[in-house]
């Protein structure tokens, strides 16, 4: 590619990272800066020109906006971070980008790139595949590549696929005749110091409302078995640490960018040396609070003096991952947990009013009913209060998936790769429990974990008829008027969740577009709105109206697979998500549709009205579309939205304001 800037050829490299679907504020794309920032400190800025997605397409756009703006960059290389959540999301992009850029070399790397996960490895659409610690090998690739386009005098020409001679460690790809070769294990790197700060460096823009991610250190002396975390980062720390002036300087930075959370990235901050300095130092860089820490601990060594320590350096969020309390499958899951000492250690975090993330997994090796209930004993007794649940997650790479024949685990082939069944745990009987822990968590049982929730101001028409909230993402499509032609560059401009309103006798007049737009975007969430004046479709013809429209099971399909009383699909449908909106007067009964719709209650306000919150309550459905009727004084409208929001968190229904 000609770089018209310095009039000299360089290798174009686009780097991206696609979000968890409900969290894009967590998206940043920090392995995708480190990538950059330490090609460039092994002098590659000048053979090659490394751009990471802006956060805002990255973020909001839906696939085929993702398609045409990666097209319209015409790199040579794609570098595609992969998570769990992504995944399948990022590679099927990759697979649309090569149709129009069929020279395009598309490299993978990321927790989902294990020698084990065959499914990412032999995809068509992925080239070289980077295992492991990934900047020292990426550098490396790009290296060769700008190396050897030197050495032919050529710069768009197709860049050859890695070949066996000179082996570049760490890679995985197909050779000529199509069989997978796999080069030498790439060694992590000494000493962390050779990557600079991609935050120092301004590779990675923040979202004023977003967390930062600061790296501590890249270490765990554990070896939990479903953890990929420290099987990868070594038991050894030696230099595998940040110094602490660069990550103050990081923490400093965020503040100037107006950042107010920061989460670090670390198994077990109170065991790292750094972490008394860090404390300190962070006690007088942070003296008016400003910011709030986000850190995962040890709670065996929790003293007295760390927790006060974590206090002062307003450390408020903490995680310590209890997983279990039944030894049988602490022992199986090679984890080591003193737990006495552990519950000691976060009881204290609870006198220093810090936030206790205590998370249970269910579906371990070796753990049965019985362990599960000596574990919610153990949190009991030990007054360790609330909990959340997890579903054991069999990820690629992890030893649990070389023990899944031992312990009789099965599991999804796909992301989340959820479990489906122990030794000891029919499918059955982890749906019945999963059920039980979660209500016992106070979680609402039926959530999809990963899943947008529906957009409060989905019903209030904004700006036009295809509301663009993002430059050229559309996030709203107003269809109330009938006869509207849908173009299709529409559909190629959607967001990665976009919000639909129609009337319900368009039902099928809209289907041919929105079929249209779910195959150009098969990922995003479509929240269906179908408003009706009078009496609703029937349960059996809605039902068949969305079954007719096209579907691709993804990762949020597979999340929700234990809703389904069924295991053998692995997953069920999650989008298009419909709502019907119905007249307050309406005789529907939200349990007859449930299988299609639910139900919102559309509902008029005068000045001064009274909110019958019981009779909405007792109405059912998912909750209440709110209209002010015109002359509705501002302080009225503010107490009623604070009694609103009151009512949602005590009920777990939802309002959706609206203007008469
Ligand atoms: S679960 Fe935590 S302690 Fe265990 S290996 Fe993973 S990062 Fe280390």
């Amino acid at each position: 590619m000609h770089d018209s800037s310095n009039n000299r050829a360089k290798l174009s490299v686009l780097l991206m990272q696609l979000p968890v679907p409900n969290n894009p504020p967590l998206n940043t794309p920090l392995a995708a800066g480190y990538l950059k920032a330490y090609a460039y400190a092994q002098g590659l800025s000048e053979f090659a020109e490394i751009e990471i997605l802006p956060r805002d397409l990255a973020d909001a756009a839906g696939d085929a906006l993702l398609v045409d703006e990666i097209v319209a960059r015409r790199p040579d290389v794609l570098g595609v971070s992969l998570y769990t959540w992504n995944s399948e999301r990022s590679i099927d992009v990759v697979r649309r980008v090569k149709d129009y850029l069929p020279e395009l070399r598309a490299v993978v790397g990321g927790p989902e790139v294990q020698k084990d996960n065959a499914w990412v490895l032999e995809h068509p659409a992925v080239d070289v595949a980077v295992i492991g610690e990934g900047e020292q090998t990426f550098a490396e690739l790009l290296q060769s590549w700008c190396d050897w386009r030197l050495a032919i005098g050529d710069w768009d020409k197709q860049l050859p696929i890695p070949n066996t001679q000179y082996p570049i460690s760490g890679l995985a790809f197909r050779d000529a005749d199509g069989e997978l070769i796999f080069t030498p294990e790439r060694a992590a790197l000494n000493d962390l110091s050779a990557i600079p700060s991609p935050y120092l460096a301004e590779y990675l823009d923040l979202p004023t409302d977003g967390m930062m991610m600061v790296e501590v250190s890249r270490w765990c002396p554990y070896s939990c078995s479903f953890c990929l975390y420290g099987r990868n980062m070594g038991s050894k720390l030696g230099n595998r640490y940040f110094g602490l002036e660069r990550v103050l300087s990081e923490i400093r930075w965020g503040r100037e960018q107006g950042i107010r959370r920061v989460h670090f990235v670390e198994a077990n901050l109170n065991l790292v040396p750094l972490f008394w300095p860090l404390m300190r130092a962070l006690e007088d860089l942070n003296a008016d609070r400003q910011i709030t820490f986000y850190a995962e601990l040890r709670g065996e060594h929790l003293t007295d003096e760390v927790v006060g320590a974590l206090d002062h350096a307003n450390v408020r969020y903490v995680e310590v991952g209890l997983q279990t309390a039944n030894l049988a499958a602490l022992k199986a899951s090679l984890r080591r947990t003193d737990l006495r000492k552990w519950a000691a250690g976060t009881r204290r975090l609870y006198a220093h009013d810090i936030e206790v993330y205590l998370d249970v997994i269910l579906g371990l090796p070796a753990d049965d009913e019985a362990g599960i209930a000596e574990t919610l004993d153990f949190i009991q007794s030990e007054e360790l209060g609330s909990y959340d649940v997890f579903t054991l997650q069999v990820l690629p790479g992890t030893a649990v998936r070389q023990q899944a024949r031992q312990y009789g685990l099965s599991f999804q082939d796909r992301p989340p790769y959820y479990i489906r069944g122990t030794d000891r745990l029919s499918y059955a009987d982890l749906r019945r429990l999963r059920r039980e822990l979660k209500i016992g968590a106070n979680v609402p049982p039926d959530a999809v974990e990963g899943m947008p929730e529906p957009r409060r101001d989905a019903l209030a028409r904004r700006a036009d008829r295809f509301a663009a909230d993002a430059p050229g993402c559309i996030e709203q499509l107003w269809l109330l008027d009938s006869g509207l032609a849908v173009d299709s560059l529409t559909m190629r401009q959607l967001a990665a969740h976009v919000d639909v309103v129609i009337m319900g006798e368009d039902l099928a007049a809209h289907a041919p577009f929105l079929s249209a737009a779910i195959r150009c975007n098969p990922t995003t969430i479509f929240d269906i709105y179908i408003y009706c004046e009078d009496a609703p479709p029937s349960a059996d013809m809605l039902a068949q109206w969305r079954e007719a429209l096209p579907f691709q099971p993804g990762y949020l399909d597979r999340v929700a697979m234990y809703q389904s009383a069924e295991s053998s699909h692995g997953y069920i449908r999650v989008s298009p998500r419909c709502f019907l909106v119905l007249p307050w007067t309406s005789t529907a009964e939200p349990v007859a549709l449930r299988n299609a719709a639910e139900i919102i209650w559309r509902f008029e306000l005068a000045d001064g009205d009274g909110l019958p919150l019981g009779a909405w309550f007792a109405a059912g459905g998912r909750g209440i579309y709110l209209q002010f009727q015109p002359g509705c004084a501002a302080g009225y409208r503010s107490r009623v939205q604070e009694a609103l929001e009151r009512w949602e968190h005590e009920t777990g229904r939802q309002v959706w304001i609206g203007a008469a």
